[in-house]
Parts: structure tokens; sequence; C-alpha cells
């Protein structure tokens, strides 16, 4: 330990130590080295070095010049320990979780549909609905576009063809899936086959406060809670695959986003009973592609939300609203869109993509929206 220091120290100091040793009879302090190995003429170097400096210390004076040398050598220690603190500091941020990415939601503009994937931190996945069976391209473009070939979870707001028809194109791609949540039962059409033989064995029925977990064993998990499903307690018809659908609420830090499919707020309001369930986030979800029987005022009292992502795309509906719209702006909400659709013009307070909607999220709870 000794050797080691006072060579760090010899190698900051030596220069002035040798400018301030005087010349003198070295070789009074030379061991004979002849016979020694490379690492033993090291060692025997700097005990002549030390002997030399022990010499240039006892002389008048010398005393104060080692304490110089000695104060400049802790000064040098002091300034490394720091710089390596800060680069370590840096380097290890937890500010995303231990991957060290920030949390990415992309609502990718699969034109009139929904097709949500989560990318976690430590880079688990998720989707939310998967596109419309007749324009699979962008979903699964985009899916693979970003390297991945696994989606972990899979969640089903309901079995509408715009939302669970490109699950089969996802496979044929090469995409395998994990788990699949959906709100059980079945609809007798063929988008539905090709969803259920898409999950094959791994489909299961959620519950209601079931809690979907990615990055489990990260400080900071992602987490998807089934807010609530299945008409939420109010009479529906059986058929009324809207009035089924799943509505979810994701938190990571501080953060918070609604997801709910195509849930009305009017004939059968559902979104009044589950807006109180939700309570606020910072983004939602444009239900029903701007449909002027969704996104009703109690809901977007309860939530309180910032932005909202409009998914939407050529349709015969008129979607979306002006009804609508004029209601997200009155309540001071900035709505993102994934394309114009077949109804009313972006405004002042819409911003256009033409493209997918991200949201990054970097804790404790910066996120920003963004085009593309
Ligand atoms: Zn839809």
């Amino acid at each position: 330990m000794f050797t080691f220091v006072y060579a760090a120290y010899k190698a900051v100091c030596c220069l002035r130590v040798s400018r301030w040793s005087q010349p003198g009879p070295l070789a009074l302090y030379q061991p004979e080295i002849s016979r020694l190995d490379l690492r033993r003429q090291w060692i025997a170097h700097l005990l002549v070095a030390k002997a030399n400096n022990d010499r240039a210390t006892n002389e008048k004076g010398g005393w104060l010049r080692e304490a110089q040398a000695w104060f400049v050598f802790a000064l040098f220690l002091l300034v490394v320990t720091t710089i390596a603190l800060v680069l370590t500091s840096v380097f290890t941020s937890p500010a995303n979780g231990a991957g060290g990415q920030p949390l990415e939601i992309n609502h990718i503009d699969v034109g009139q549909g929904n097709a949500v994937l989560i990318i976690s931190p430590d880079g688990e996945t998720a989707m939310i609905d998967d596109g419309r069976w007749t324009n699979c391209a962008p979903t699964v473009s985009f899916v693979t576009g970003k390297g991945i070939n696994h989606i972990d979870y899979h969640v089903a707001t309901h079995y509408d063809a715009d939302h669970i028809g490109c699950l089969g194109a996802l496979v044929d791609a090469g995409v395998s899936v994990g788990v699949c949540f959906d709100h059980g039962g079945s609809k007798n059409t063929q988008t539905f086959a090709n969803y259920v033989g898409a999950c094959g064995a791994n489909r299961q029925t959620a519950y209601k406060g079931e809690v979907i977990t990615l990055d489990a064993a990260s400080a900071n998990p992602v987490s998807i809670k089934v807010v609530d499903l299945n008409g939420a307690g109010v009479s529906v018809s059986p058929s009324d695959e809207n009035a089924l659908g799943l509505d979810m609420k994701l938190s990571y830090g501080s953060f918070s986003h609604e997801f709910g499919g195509d849930m009305p707020g009017e004939d059968p309001d559902i979104e009044s009973v589950v807006g109180p369930e939700v309570g606020h986030v910072d983004v939602c979800t444009v239900h029903h592609h701007g449909s002027k029987y969704s996104s009703n005022d109690d809901w977007l009292n309860d939530l309180t939300p910032a932005v909202c992502v409009l998914s939407v795309g050529h349709n015969s509906y008129g979607h979306p609203t002006a009804e609508v719209l004029d209601r997200l702006h009155a309540h001071g909400v900035q709505v993102y869109w994934t394309e114009t659709g077949s109804g009313a013009e972006p405004g002042p307070m819409d911003h256009l993509c033409n493209s997918t909607v991200t949201i990054t999220v970097s804790l404790p709870d910066n996120y920003a929206v963004n085009c593309g």
C-alpha cells in the first residue's frame, strides 16, 4: 500500500521534489541492483527516490517544501475523486428506471382505428389494440421497425374490426405475443376468429382492478391498470362492443395516461361511471375517434387531462365531430391527431401529426408529446 501511494505521489510531485533536491552523493544511497529482477529494480528505484527525498527534507527548510508537495498531491487526489463521482452519477442516474431510457407510448397512425405500442424503460412491450384489418401495414412496419419481435402483453379494448384486426398480421410477420387480455366472451366475425387464433392459448379475460406491470423488477415499474370493463355495472346490450370495452390507466412515476377505446358517454353513458374511478390523468385518449357521443363533460371534469390523443382517419361517420372537439377545447385540452379524418378540421388547440403521436416520459414527471 505504501509503495502504491508513494508511487502516485512521486508521479505528481517528483518534478518539483527533484528540482528542490540538491545534487549530492546519490551513489551512497544506490543499492546493488544488478542482480535484481525488473520488479525489484522498480521498488529499489522508489526506495532510492524516497531516500533522496528524505535527504532533501532534512535540509534546511526541506520540511516546508515536503508539506507543499503533499498538499499538491492531496489537491490532485481531491480533483480526481470529484471528477470520478460526477461521472459515476451521470452514467448511473436513476431518472428513467433501470434501463435508462424514457417510457415510450406510441399512438400509431393506423387511419380510422386504434393501435398503441408501449415500450418500457427496460424494453418490455405492451400493445393496446392493433389496428384495422384492411390496413395492417402501419402497425406491422412500426412494430418491426422498432426491432420488436415479441409483444409481452396485448390488450384488446373491444372486438371491433378497427381495434383487433392486425394481431394476426403481426404474428405472420414473426412477432410473437405473450398474454392477450380482453373482456371475455366472443363475437361472430372473421376478425375476432383471427384475433383468437393469433392469441392461441395465451388469451385471458381481464378483471376489474387487474394490473399489468412492465419492468416489475425495477425500482420504477410501469403499471397498466384495468380500471373497468363490460359496461362498468351499467346494463348494456351484449352486442354493444363499445360499451363492453376496457378502460385502462397507465402510471409511471407521477405520470398517468388513460386508454379507453370507443367507450361511450351517452346512450349508454359508461364514461360518467368510469371517470371517478380513473381520476386525474396527464394524457387521455379521445374515445371512439371523436364521436360526439363520447368524451362528455363529466368525463373531462373527472380526468382533467392536459393532452388527449385522437386516433382517426378517413371514415363515413363524420369523425371527429365539432361537438367533441369543442368540449375538449373548452376543458383546456390540447388534442393531438394522427390524421385529419372526415369531420371537423383542426383548430388552434389541435396538433395534426399525419404520423404516429409519440409520448415520452422521464421520471419523475417530465413528459413530451411529439409527432413521428
Ligand atoms: Zn373504433
